[in-house]
């Protein structure tokens, strides 16, 4: 089996060649993770719900058939169409043939990770359909053509000067004006435009409850909702794993996930969509695309508890100091490297491989989800399928044979003591990048093992 190219190991290197930026990078998002602890120690029951938020997302997905089902029932009551596609081509395809049955060529589209996910602008852009990103980020991100580097912050990876440069190139604002509300207000007096002349509006869905058959959709600038008052067509992309039993479950998902994503009590819009307005139509498209395999390996169905918060992102220090990009995935970080290798094995299989398996992403994760121990389930089943690496198979060999032999074990021990004291440039040289921004610890005279023999009958 031909072995995966490590696409994250050489991104990683790129972005971190600009040192300046990759520490700006990194201490942006560790505020948004400061933001989010103070959050969520503010309110007492804050365990009890993430508590909550899990039995609730466990009960959901094994009981996943029936809640969508019922979810369909109630959104065609509402007189909501609704469509089912199981796989992305599948998702774009109906996306299309909607667009085309209502003449649309001009779509203003909120903020969607499945979308994403599926291709869906390069898919319509290529059927000569104009998709506009309405969240500023988004369309920050799709002039420079570029995809989202973080689920929440799709440009957390860009400074205001990039931002300058990239509307004065396409906005033609004022060259190097790099005030933020002078930016700002330059977007929004382009995507009001959008807004007003598309003739479609395609959102994500946050959440989608079944006893209703209404979905929510969360977000800090009104862009989703400018989107679809605005038009007579509504299109709402949602995965498998948006759906949420009762509309009483909104009080703890609503909580959990803005306090975790950016450190706000709530949301800014949380916009709830139960049927089309007079005159309106609306359709709601039900996305598989691997989640049913997902659902089906027990190692890894936590994962579709997922509610999208990227807290798990803010605080990894392997996604803070390597960028969204370096991932080649459009969800990024610690959950996007567990969801990756289901969709694409091969193509994924460096990104469990991404972590130092600390655990913080499990620690702050509002739906419990045990991120680090699947991204280690994950690199088992990479290395059993033959996805390892030949680097990697022959360094684990090397050191099963060394681990599992004691008389081994304290020789290598040894050696290693007195290479670092004696003949350190043989580890700690240019061609060794663990040494590059670290320095050499310093070596016991004598291993923990003789030192003990020596001073156990001291007590
Ligand atoms: S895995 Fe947890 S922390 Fe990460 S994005 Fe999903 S819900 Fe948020």
């Amino acid at each position: 089996m031909s072995q995966p190219a490590t696409h994250h190991n050489k991104a990683a290197a790129a972005f971190l060649k600009n040192g300046q930026r990759a520490q700006w990078h990194d201490e942006t998002l560790w505020f948004v993770r400061a933001k989010r602890d103070k959050a969520a120690h503010q309110i007492p029951e804050w365990e009890a719900l993430r508590n909550l938020g899990s039995q609730i997302k466990e009960h959901t997905l094994s009981n996943l058939d029936e809640y969508l089902l019922q979810f369909e029932a109630n959104a065609k009551k509402n007189g909501i169409k609704v469509h089912w596609a199981n796989n992305a081509a599948e998702h774009n395809q109906i996306v299309y043939e909607i667009l085309l049955h209502h003449n649309a060529v001009n779509v203003v589209k909120s903020k969607s990770m499945l979308t994403e996910e599926c291709g869906l602008n390069h898919y319509l852009t290529e059927r000569k359909i104009s998709v506009v990103d309405t969240d500023l980020g988004e369309y920050i991100v799709q002039l420079r053509n570029e995809p989202p580097s973080h689920i929440v912050l799709p440009a957390i990876h860009l400074k205001k000067e990039d931002v300058s440069n990239t509307f004065h190139k396409h906005l033609h604002t004022e060259k190097n004006n790099q005030d933020p509300v002078y930016l700002t207000r330059a977007a929004r007096q382009v995507l009001r435009k959008k807004f007003i002349t598309a003739d479609a509006a395609i959102t994500g869905v946050n959440f989608a409850v079944a006893e209703t058959g209404g979905i929510v959709v969360c977000t800090n600038e009104g862009n989703a909702d400018l989107g679809v008052h605005a038009n007579k067509v509504h299109i709402a992309c949602m995965g498998f794993e948006k759906i949420i039993p009762r509309a009483q479950d909104l009080s703890v998902f609503l909580r959990l996930l803005a306090r975790s994503a950016t450190g706000q009590p709530i949301t800014t819009y949380s916009s709830h969509f139960h049927r089309p307005k007079a005159g309106q139509e609306m359709h709601i498209v039900l996305v598989n695309n691997g989640r049913t395999e997902q659902l089906g390996r027990e190692a890894f169905r936590n994962s579709l508890k997922c509610i999208r918060c990227a807290a798990c992102f803010n605080t990894c220090p392997v996604y803070r100091r390597s960028g969204g990009h370096s991932y080649h995935n459009s969800v990024a970080g610690p959950i996007g490297s567990i969801l990756a290798p289901n969709l694409d094995m091969r193509k994924n299989a460096d990104l469990p491989f991404a972590s130092t398996l600390c655990g913080s992403c499990t620690n702050v994760c509002p739906v419990k989800i045990n991120i680090h121990e699947q991204l280690w389930s994950w690199r088992q089943v990479l290395m059993a399928e033959g996805y390892g690496g030949a680097a990697k198979k022959t360094s684990m060999k090397l050191m099963t044979g060394v681990l599992s032999k004691p008389a081994i074990y304290r020789l290598s021990a040894g050696m290693a003591r007195f290479f670092m004291r004696y003949l350190p440039f043989l580890v700690n040289n240019r061609l060794n990048p663990w040494y590059k921004q670290r320095d050499m610890p310093s070596v016991p005279k004598e291993s923990f093992k003789d030192w003990y023999k020596k001073n156990r009958n001291h007590e």
